[in-house]
């Protein structure tokens, strides 16, 4: 059975910088991308918030340079999904494609979180093109134009709030009569002037058209009385939670409540010597690509440490 020195889950900004790390250590990384190779990036269009794109990138070829500067320092980057880990013993067997197995000496687990969709048609269709599941990284778009965020619990509330210091008017569709979100968050949320609370209305459709900056407008519909409504907006925000990629590691690894991965603080150590995670697998609070690459980082210096001390 093949035997990796580095094996690192996923290819989002944290899998890619931990790569990057772990290759110019010489831990001969091996990076298995996974379904959406390089990660949620990807699903969005301009990214102005990374440093050193001082005239701002798109997702897919910020990630194609990611991926560049890993293979420049002999990073191998492989095509598949990791569909069973077995964590019970060093060196750690790995399967991948349901079919072929590695022995893994250490890993890195960039996994990442996916957001949570509505499910309807015209939010894939439009998709960067009005709509969004971040405000931190798309809200600037909407700067003094009106959007629509959907959710109520409190990534909504935060990512309505954060969104009102920049548009002209928010509408909050909130599918139940309350919202979620935690008490001092929904004071929030009711004392900001330019963000109207739509209780007990769920979102019918987007309406615009992909390629051109923006939507024009949201039909929702009140769940009690039918009642359609059509709210103008350039943006559609969708922050009913996120998800974090962590099945595989059910039973082996600590989760909190919500499955993400628990790690040493200050650490990318998991429970177990020799793993570690980055990026949005153990994050539900920043959930940035910056952020996410400087725990890449964190966990290519940890395992180098740990390789060391196995010497
Ligand atoms: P939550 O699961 O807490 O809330 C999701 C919200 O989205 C709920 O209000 C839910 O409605 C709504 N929702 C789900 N599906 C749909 C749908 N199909 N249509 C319309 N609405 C829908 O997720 P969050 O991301 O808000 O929070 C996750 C965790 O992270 C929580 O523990 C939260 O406290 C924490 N968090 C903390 C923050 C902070 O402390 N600053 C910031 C952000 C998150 P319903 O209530 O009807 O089920």
């Amino acid at each position: 059975m093949e035997k990796i020195e580095t094996l690192i889950i996923g290819s989002g900004p944290a899998g890619y910088t931990a790569a990057i790390y772990a290759a110019r250590a010489d831990m001969n990384p091996v990076v298995i991308q996974g379904l959406q190779p390089g990660g949620q990036l990807t699903t969005t269009t301009d990214v102005e918030n990374y440093p050193g794109y001082p005239k701002g990138i798109t997702g897919p070829e910020m990630m194609e340079d990611f991926k560049a500067q890993a293979e420049r320092f002999g990073t191998d980057t492989r095509w598949g999904m990791v569909t069973n880990v077995d964590l019970s013993k060093r060196p750690f067997k790995v399967e991948i494609d349901e079919k072929s197995h590695v022995l893994a000496e250490t890993i890195i687990i960039a996994t990442g979180a996916s957001a949570k969709w509505l499910g309807i048609e015209d939010e894939k269709r439009l998709n960067g093109y009005g709509v969004s599941a971040c405000a931190t990284c798309d809200g600037f778009f909407y700067k003094g134009k009106d959007v629509v965020v959907v959710g109520g619990g409190d990534t909504a509330a935060e990512e309505a709030t954060y969104l009102a210091k920049l548009c002209t008017n928010v509408t909050l569709l909130v599918r139940k009569d309350k919202m979620r979100a935690s008490k001092a968050m929904q004071k929030r949320v009711m004392n900001t002037k330019n963000l109207k609370v739509l209780f007990n209305h769920e979102t019918k459709s987007i309406n615009g058209e992909p390629g051109t900056v923006g939507v024009e407008s949201v039909t929702a519909i009140n769940n009690l009385t039918n009642e359609e409504i059509n709210i103008p907006a350039s943006g559609f925000f969708v922050a009913i939670g996120h998800t974090p990629n962590t099945s595989l590691f059910k039973n082996q690894l600590d989760m909190d409540e919500n499955g993400y991965l628990i790690i040493k603080p200050g650490t990318s150590k998991t429970k177990i010597p020799g793993v570690f995670a980055a990026g949005d697998v153990a994050d539900h609070v920043y959930r940035q690509a910056v952020t996410s690459a400087g725990t890449g980082c964190m966990a290519a210096l940890d395992a180098e440490r740990f390789l060391a001390d196995q010497e």
